[in-house]
């Protein structure tokens, strides 16, 4: 009686095969990276507390780069138009004319956007904004000196549950199938990326997190390409670990200072580093870095917050995610000097102007201005 809705699932499962392969041959051909006389740095504010602590960032880099910008060396670019209603109107993840202003940049500094979930097919603008900027890797910093705690996360960003996410298989009222994808070079460039940072910042620990033993085809071969990275780095410990006892270690004391580079797929990235900003002080306190050959973008890790919007506290979301991700953005482009700068605004502005998310402390505005202050 299925007959007909698995011949229709056979032959989306096919097409779903041909776009993958074609996709993972891709992988070996990105494009180089131009040399250019200026850098275009694009600021998208998003949806729910986005625009509100996006602002604060962008004030904050233009302080930071206020000679660079008169010089016509650095442009901060405002690109409007990925709120969800215009996504929903357009029905696209990322509306074509947004995606071409977007492209037009070098490095993009961006506000969470909501993603309806459930019923509305409406794709994550993130997932579609990786995808099509191919921004394979996801860092996120995670430092509690006084709990000896300085973990660098490598998340593989573009594969996983998240290739295909939206495009799973239904026999209504029987089940439900989604895919999960993990190709060759996409590991291969994830791991490397992971193991060159402990290299070059003289990290001697790389924690592998898989869950091999169940998800036996996609995360075993990350797996073995992982442990076939590590072995041209022999001067590095790589160990590996499933991601249910990694989601216990990372709030056990004896195991803080042991850990300190980690590379993981998507989704368990995406969890364990939810758990790791909460032990740093809440999401609100991470940013994070997603980057490719060609695009970088810098975000706040969590979202766009739409039950603090709703109880009218929106003004007083706290920004510092996303000054952290513009730190991480000037890193990004060469300026060390000037991401100290603003992580030491940022402190001052922690002590000079305390945020609580409610009015009993300060607004996202006062903390931009104590940040700007501070950067004077
Ligand atoms: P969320 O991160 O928006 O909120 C989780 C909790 O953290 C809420 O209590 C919120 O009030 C609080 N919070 C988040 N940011 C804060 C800040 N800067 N200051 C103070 N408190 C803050 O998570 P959610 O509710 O699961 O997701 C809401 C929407 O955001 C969803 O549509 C989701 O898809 C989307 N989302 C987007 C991104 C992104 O664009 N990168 C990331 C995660 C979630």
């Amino acid at each position: 009686m299925y007959e007909e809705m698995i011949e229709k699932s056979v032959a989306h499962y096919r097409d779903l095969l041909e776009s993958q392969i074609k996709r993972a041959e891709n992988l070996n051909n990105a494009p180089a990276l131009e040399k250019k006389d200026k850098l275009v740095i694009g600021v998208v504010g998003g949806d729910g507390i986005g625009p509100i602590i996006t602002a604060q960032a962008q004030r904050a880099l233009e302080a930071a780069l206020k000679d660079e910008i008169a010089a016509g060396k650095i442009e901060l670019r405002t690109i409007d138009g990925l709120t969800l209603e215009n996504r929903l109107a357009v029905g696209k993840a990322v509306p074509d004319d947004v995606l071409a202003e977007i492209k037009a940049c070098d490095v993009l500094l961006k506000g969470p956007t909501t993603t309806p979930s459930g019923g509305a097919m409406m794709e994550s603008a993130n997932v579609a904004l990786r995808r099509e900027l191919d921004l394979f890797a996801n860092c996120r910093p995670v430092c509690v000196p006084e709990q000896g705690i300085d973990w660098m996360f490598f998340r593989e960003n573009t594969e996983g549950e998240y290739a295909i996410g939206g495009k799973g298989i239904e026999i209504p009222g029987l089940l439900t199938m989604d895919f999960k994808v993990t190709t060759v070079a996409g590991t291969r460039r994830i791991a490397r990326a992971a193991f060159e940072y402990a290299r070059k910042n003289g990290k001697t620990h790389v924690a592998v997190v898989t869950k091999s033993n169940i998800m036996k085809k996609t995360d075993g071969m990350f797996s073995i390409l992982c442990r076939e990275m590590a072995a041209e780095y022999p001067d590095i410990e790589t160990e590996e670990y499933f991601v249910d006892i990694m989601s216990a270690n990372l709030i056990k004391p004896s195991m803080h200072s042991k850990l300190q580079v980690f590379v993981m797929p998507n989704l368990y990235g995406d969890i364990l580093t939810d758990e790791a900003a909460q032990i740093q002080g809440g999401v609100g306190t991470a940013g994070s870095a997603n980057i490719g050959d060609r695009y970088a973008m810098f975000e706040a890790i969590h979202g766009s917050a739409p039950r603090m919007i709703a109880r009218g506290a929106g003004d007083y979301a706290n920004p510092e995610s996303i000054l952290r991700a513009a730190v991480m953005l000037l890193q990004h482009i060469g300026m060390p000097d000037k991401a100290a700068k603003l992580t030491a605004a940022i402190e001052t502005a922690n002590r000079n102007a305390p945020i609580t998310g409610t009015a009993e402390g300060c607004t996202c505005a006062q903390f931009g201005d104590a940040v700007v202050a501070a950067l004077a």
